[in-house]
């Protein structure tokens, strides 16, 4: 069932936050698009915006309008009652928010972190003249579930540091994807940060390309509403 919380912001209005999970359905772009409008409805019934995602550190504002069919992987905005959302099967989900209007979504696996999405996300929030100082990160897959190859370690230790650096229950040398967003939000001031400790690829009920190579996209949307 799809984990939701309700945040009370400073400036009085409240944001939700709500991820899905297998059983909720696949809520990748391309699933079938009237199954997938009712899956959408039935979590959040008004027009989302959800991009084309790349792995990239292109960051989309949403005004006025859903934004959809733009290549981006983060969504800022700062307009009531307009979900922002992106698809993850071991890719982090992250939500970025502060005491003003705007917040942002934003997709981070381990390419678009290393090409700088949450920092891309964070300016431009910030040159919107919204301020940031909390982060919510969802379900993603896990150090113990991530072997990863000692040049790419390698690489991406001079980007993050060595805390990225874990290993698997074999002792294989694995990527800590979750550490690399704590030092990142670390780097940007981001003081409030909370990080889900649940496994794509260990949980059965959520989906991993990684660990079982499935398709289907769980979703992360999230709205503010007065
Ligand atoms: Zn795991």
């Amino acid at each position: 069932m799809a984990q939701r919380r309700a945040l009370a912001l400073d400036n009085g209005s409240t944001l939700h936050i709500v991820t899905t999970e297998r059983s909720d359905g696949d809520f990748g772009i391309n699933a079938e698009p009237k199954a997938l409008d009712e899956r959408r409805r039935s979590h959040c019934d008004l027009s989302w915006s959800v991009p084309i995602q790349v792995h990239g550190r292109a960051v989309i504002e949403v005004a006025g309008a859903a934004s959809n069919g733009a290549e981006g992987d983060g969504l800022v905005t700062a307009d009531l009652d307009r979900p922002l959302a992106i698809q993850t099967a071991d890719c982090a989900p992250v939500v970025l928010y502060g005491p003003g209007s705007w917040f942002a979504v934003a997709h981070a696996g381990w390419r678009g972190l290393e090409a700088g999405v949450v920092e891309a996300t964070v300016a431009r929030l910030q040159q919107c003249g919204g301020v940031v100082d909390a982060a919510w990160v969802g379900p993603c897959i896990g150090a113990e579930c991530y072997t990863f190859s000692e040049p790419d370690l390698a690489r991406l230790t001079t980007r993050f540091g060595p805390a990225i650096v874990a290993c698997n229950a074999e002792g294989e040398p694995s990527f800590d994807l979750r550490a690399a967003i704590a030092v990142t939000m670390g780097r940007l001031g981001v003081e409030r940060v909370e990080i889900s400790d649940a496994c794509t690829a260990c949980r059965r009920d959520l989906f991993s390309h990684r660990a079982r190579g499935e398709a289907q996209r769980m979703a992360t949307v999230a709205w503010t509403e007065r």
